[in-house]
């Protein structure tokens, strides 16, 4: 039996739930639809009601053909729900969990048309900051593309912000998935395009793989290796494919392609990946002595398959190997005005080591008084040692000179 959705829509069946509500396969006045209704417990929550009305602003006047569109926002009685473009297949989650890995080809092309999606939302403004495979739905009633793939369509844009909104200033927490989220979120700095490209690079992994490169065990530690560990390489993946992969996962934000260049680098590389089957990837193994934890990040009552993925070493500790300053924003320090212009504090200069005196302090100044000792004391051992070394050489020739003469020769002290 039909509902009916305000005056002009009727909901028909279920097509899928969400965190907030459900969707509904439903009726309009120009024909099927997608209807997603608010749960009705929910409707006094007024951060979920404020997603909806987002989720209605930021696609305003947004219209391309892989992002699913909204056309209206119906309010009536306890009723709160989205009306959007009807998508007839499946997300890309349920795909994944089905065939638990993509062939590249297959991965490469879905993941180029949420490129494309995502460049169209950055030109209108709009970050999506929850890009993942939930929130791509597959049109299994498109055209085929390269690899059998269906097009892909970005939604949930329930999150979404406008990059310039002046409300981007607020501290804000931190929204989104864990296994996606990019490192300056998590360091606390406003989301920009860039958020999206880092999400959209952790799908692409995450379909290559089956596993997301940061992701398992407590949300805490998925955070921090965002922030300090480097992607693991997969093995048998084309070196072309897994260096934009790397860029688009560099930590500096700044470091990310662009979704448009994205989209056109991840097309370009469609004919060489043609007929690839699936990687053949191992999932990582636990880490030694971190329990598994289930979805709520509690511990896991057993070990299960679906162990904790272990990645590369966690360099938290002194003596670990550092990201280089291009890979990471965490190590850049950015010079103040007068530093900038060498003023009474200093010219702008390199971060100082773990440990080392900072310049000006007694302990520096006595540290570089040992400094100069030490090297006029070698200055002095160098000047002997030449000495005697050039006397020893000329001594030993035939060209009769004394080794007084060769004295002269030993370079001058400074
Ligand atoms: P929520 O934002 O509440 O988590 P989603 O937007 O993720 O909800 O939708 C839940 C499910 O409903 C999706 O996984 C998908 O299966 C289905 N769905 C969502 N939008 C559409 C659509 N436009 N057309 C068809 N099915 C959809």
């Amino acid at each position: 039996m039909a509902r009916k959705i305000g005056s002009r829509y009727a909901a028909h069946q279920i097509l899928g739930r969400g965190s907030a509500g459900t969707v509904w396969l439903g009726e309009g006045p120009e024909g099927p639809v997608a209807i997603k209704l608010l749960r009705e417990d929910l409707a006094s929550d007024e951060e979920l009601v404020g997603r909806f009305v987002q989720e209605r602003t930021a696609l305003l006047g947004l219209e391309h053909p892989h992002v699913v569109s909204v056309r209206d926002l119906v309010v009536d009685g306890n009723d709160l729900a989205l009306v959007m473009d009807l998508v007839r297949g499946t997300d890309l989650r349920t795909r994944l969990d089905r065939e638990r890995r993509l062939a590249p080809e297959a991965a490469v092309a879905i993941v180029a048309d949420v490129a494309e999606g995502l460049a169209a939302a950055h030109a209108a403004g709009v970050v999506h900051r929850d890009v993942k495979p939930e929130n791509v739905l597959l049109d299994m009633q498109g055209p085929l593309g390269p690899g059998g793939a269906h097009p892909a369509l970005l939604t949930d844009f329930g999150v979404a912000k406008l990059i310039d909104s002046p409300k981007r200033t607020r501290a804000t927490k931190i929204i989104g998935t864990p296994d996606y989220l990019a490192p300056e979120i998590v360091e606390g700095l406003p989301p920009r395009a860039a958020v999206d490209i880092y999400a959209l690079a952790t799908v692409l992994y995450e379909l290559l793989a089956g596993f997301t490169p940061f992701g398992g065990g407590h949300p805490g530690a998925v955070l921090r290796r965002h922030v300090t560990e480097t992607v693991v390489p997969l093995p048998g993946i084309p070196e072309e494919l897994w260096q934009l992969m790397v860029q688009c996962l560099a930590k500096a934000p700044a470091s990310r392609l662009r979704a448009t260049e994205l989209a056109a680098r991840l097309r370009e590389q469609l004919p060489m990946l043609a007929g690839m089957p699936p990687l053949d990837v191992d999932e990582p193994d636990a880490e030694p002595g971190e329990a598994p934890m289930d979805e709520a990040g509690e511990p896991a009552a057993s070990t299960g398959e679906r162990a904790v993925r272990r990645r590369g070493a966690v360099p938290l500790v002194p003596g670990a190997k550092p990201d280089s300053n291009r890979d990471t924003h965490t190590s850049m320090r950015v010079p103040g005005p007068d530093e900038l212009a060498g003023g009474a504090r200093g010219t702008a200069r390199a971060p100082r080591a773990a440990g080392a005196p900072r310049p000006g302090s007694a302990r520096h100044r006595a540290s570089a008084r040992r400094r100069r000792v030490t090297l006029g004391t070698a200055a002095v051992v160098l000047v002997a040692a030449v000495g005697v070394g050039t006397w020893w050489a000329t001594a030993g020739d035939d060209t009769g000179t004394t080794p007084q003469d060769t004295k002269h020769s030993a370079p001058q002290t400074p």
